[in-house]
């Protein structure tokens, strides 16, 4: 080697690296300086564009995209599916951001009773709320729904049975299993009855000596259709109130406003469940309830308290911005037309639908002024999907964008394209057309804007 890589000092004050710096952090970037300068090294040569420092920017920020990721980079949710766990699932309107934004940036009375002086319980902060909600008689939270069923078996059910029927052993996502969860929970699982169907004599046989609880699962993310049978929660309430165990209902998504209001079909509220006999009910606080990554135990006082003293509790439990998020949003709930109007997600749920075709029609516009004949832009109506384990099955009606192209590799390559955009437009293909669904986009203008630098495959 006749010629010596730049150093790492020189590269790194180039002012082409300030951009992979801002995106990925001064260390991470020196690595990655080091280890290319590494390769060279042992390549014995050196590539022609040595000396060319915006190439060693541009190099190294695709590595680092490629292997590290954009980080939390905002995209376009045109996949037609509302509530997106990969994307990140509830979105937050400005007004409950500011109460993150005031509970993150001073110290707040998180568990301090200010009146009296001394220490309080962050609970506070939303019991008071959820039981007006739910008509619990008591309430805690956790970090997510997940944590919520694991803290609530381990601590009514620890080194003891649990019968689920075989009907709701679920995967949650992410290969995710709630058996896992149950068992991690120091829980012997009992399965009860078949996939498709589970009779209440089916729990009767299984109850013993080693019964903890009985714990029923809404199956929130597929549904059974055809020759099925399932106990409902007041069957099993009765079962469970006949041999003195708690009930458990995970519901999953756990819808505070009746959806049939969206003419969604229904989906049952914690209210319905714990007044049908459920003892304890858990839900997620990021799917239909639209707020944040939480999970909400709700029910008898009793079990609450015991839940709230498990040691685990501490280890699960959620933090200030989370508590300042919930709060806002349960304070909505009690008012449920500002609920509609003002939680992102029950927005988008009920936003008509033709509202919903006039930001397509918009993007179809901008899309025909730049995209070459080889593509047809129609606007179709099309049905979303709720997402994130929400309503299996259930479809809201919608509007989206449908392209075709004349040959399938354009499609992927326009595809392509647009997750390349300055801000990722995200839709999905489907029988051969890129389908992009514009019920998860409140604002089309920002999307039009992004599309200046589209050019067409
Ligand atoms: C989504 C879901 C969970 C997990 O909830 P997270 O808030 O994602 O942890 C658990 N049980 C059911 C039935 C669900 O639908």
């Amino acid at each position: 080697m006749n010629k010596r890589p730049p150093s790492v000092d020189s590269l790194l004050r180039d002012a082409a690296m300030a951009a992979p710096i801002a995106a990925h952090g001064l260390e991470v970037v020196k690595g990655r300086i080091r280890a290319l300068q590494a390769e060279m090294r042992a390549a014995g040569e050196l590539p022609t564009w040595v000396s060319d420092r915006s190439e060693w920017a541009t190099r190294i920020e695709h590595a680092l995209d490629a292997t590290h990721g954009t980080g939390l980079t905002p995209v376009f949710n045109l996949t037609g599916t509302l509530i997106h766990t990969n994307l990140g699932r509830a979105l937050l309107s400005p007004q409950l951001i500011t109460a993150a934004l005031s509970a993150a940036t001073h110290p707040v009375a998180l568990e301090y009773d200010v009146e009296e002086g001394h220490r309080g319980d962050r609970d506070r902060l939303v019991e008071p709320m959820l039981c007006a909600l739910t008509g619990a008689e008591a309430a805690t939270v956790v970090n997510n729904n997940a944590a919520a069923v694991l803290l609530v078996l381990n601590t009514l059910a620890r080194d003891r049975e649990v019968p689920v029927s075989r009907g709701e052993l679920i995967e949650i996502g992410g290969s995710f299993r709630m058996p896992d969860i149950i068992e991690r929970a120091g829980c012997r699982i009992r399965e009860v009855g078949t996939t498709n169907r589970t009779h209440p004599r089916d729990y009767a046989e299984t109850i013993g000596e080693l019964t903890g609880v009985l714990l029923k699962v809404h199956p929130s993310n597929y549904r059974i259709e055809g020759f099925t049978r399932e106990v409902d929660t007041p069957q099993l309430a009765a079962i469970a109130k006949q041999h003195t165990l708690p009930l458990i209902v995970d519901l999953g998504s756990g819808a505070l406003l009746d959806l049939e209001r969206f003419a969604l079909p229904h989906e049952p509220t914690p209210r319905e469940t714990l007044a049908q006999g459920a003892d304890i009910v858990t839900f997620s606080g990021d799917k239909l309830l639209g707020a944040v990554q939480a999970g909400l135990i709700v029910g008898r006082r009793d079990l609450v308290e015991r839940i709230r003293r498990n040691p685990l509790k501490r280890a699960l439990r959620t933090d200030k911005i989370t508590l300042a998020v919930l709060r806002e949003t349960l304070k909505l709930y009690q008012e449920p037309e500002r609920a509609v109007r003002e939680i992102p997600t029950l927005r988008a749920l009920a936003e008509p639908t033709e509202r919903v075709a006039a930001r397509a029609t918009a993007l179809a516009d901008a899309l025909r002024a730049r995209l070459s004949a080889d593509f047809v832009v129609s606007v179709i109506k099309s049905m979303c999907q709720v997402g994130s384990g929400a309503l299996p099955g259930t479809v809201v009606p919608s509007a989206a964008v449908s392209v075709a192209a004349a040959h399938d590799k354009q499609l992927r390559q326009l595809a392509e394209r647009m997750r390349a955009l300055p801000v990722p437009v995200l839709g999905r293909i489907h029988d051969g057309v890129l389908l992009l669904d514009l019920r998860a986009t409140a604002d089309v203008e920002p999307l039009l804007a992004n599309l200046a630098r589209l050019e067409s495959p």
